[in-house]
């Protein structure tokens, strides 16, 4: 059974993003910040939970730890945690680049040993065109009327390290994507985007091809993107 952890998996596209990989038979576990909010989401779905905060070291030690313990190995991890801060300051930055960029590497440090265990190790990071530097000077794409500096800027660093730890571990497969613009709870003040349903499918697509597909790539449902 494929064993997978998805970060901020108690609603939005984390959440549905699990239902859709436990529906093709996966083993998924919730990461969640809120010990509540991520039992609620397991049982909801049939997972499991695991306390799971992307910018504390100690809990991403421990929620690693504790897969380990129960599985041995872990064969996909999706990358979904995030923020979208609207405020440009030094707080809102630093928590932007904490939770969308700096959350990556923690979480991939610490899951590497698992991933190294697994037959088709495969990293999905949840990214955004608006960290496109091509979509974001293109003027014929909806990115380059977004005024959302530090959301863009963290979500660059988010592709990059994807690409970076796609170089630098070839044996195994790391790709970020653009889900989609998206009604979850992210989007809801400016009241835009498809059913989750259809982003998820995107984070599923990537998160099952494994090595037959690319690696160090960044792409949406049609392709690879520029960076
Ligand atoms: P969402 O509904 O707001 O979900 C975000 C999830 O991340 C929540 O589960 C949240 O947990 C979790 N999270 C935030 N900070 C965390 C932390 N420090 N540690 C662990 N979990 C944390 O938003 P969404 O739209 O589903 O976003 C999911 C991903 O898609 C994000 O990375 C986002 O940047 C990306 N994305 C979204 C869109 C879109 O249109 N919605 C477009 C492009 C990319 P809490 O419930 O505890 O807050």
């Amino acid at each position: 059974m494929t064993v997978t952890l998805i970060t901020g998996a108690n609603k939005g596209i984390g959440y549905e993003t699990a239902r859709q990989l436990l529906e093709l038979g996966h083993r998924v576990w919730i990461g969640a910040r809120d010990v509540e909010r991520g039992e609620k989401a397991a049982a909801e779905l049939g997972a499991r939970s695991v306390q799971l905060d992307v910018t504390d070291d100690a809990s991403v030690g421990s929620a690693l730890a504790a897969i380990d313990t129960a599985e041995g190995r872990l064969d996909v991890l999706v990358h979904n945690a995030g923020v979208l801060e609207t405020g440009l300051d030094g707080p809102a930055a630093l928590r932007s680049f904490d939770t969308n960029a700096v959350g990556i590497v923690r979480v991939t440090e610490a899951a590497l040993p698992l991933l190294r265990r697994s037959a088709d190790p495969t990293v999905v990071t949840v990214s955004s065109s608006m960290g496109s530097f091509w979509a974001v000077t293109n003027p014929e794409r909806p990115e380059s009327g977004v005024p959302l500096a530090l959301y863009a800027a963290s979500e660059a660093a988010a592709t990059m390290l994807t690409v970076q730890y796609s170089r630098a571990h070839p044996d195994i497969t790391f790709n970020a994507l653009e889900p989609g613009t998206t009604a979850t709870d992210m989007t809801a003040a400016m009241g835009i985007g498809r059913p989750v349903e259809e982003s998820a499918r995107v984070v599923v697509r990537l998160a099952t091809l494994g090595s037959a597909g690319p690696t160090g790539t960044l792409r949406d449902e049609a392709g690879e993107l520029p960076w």
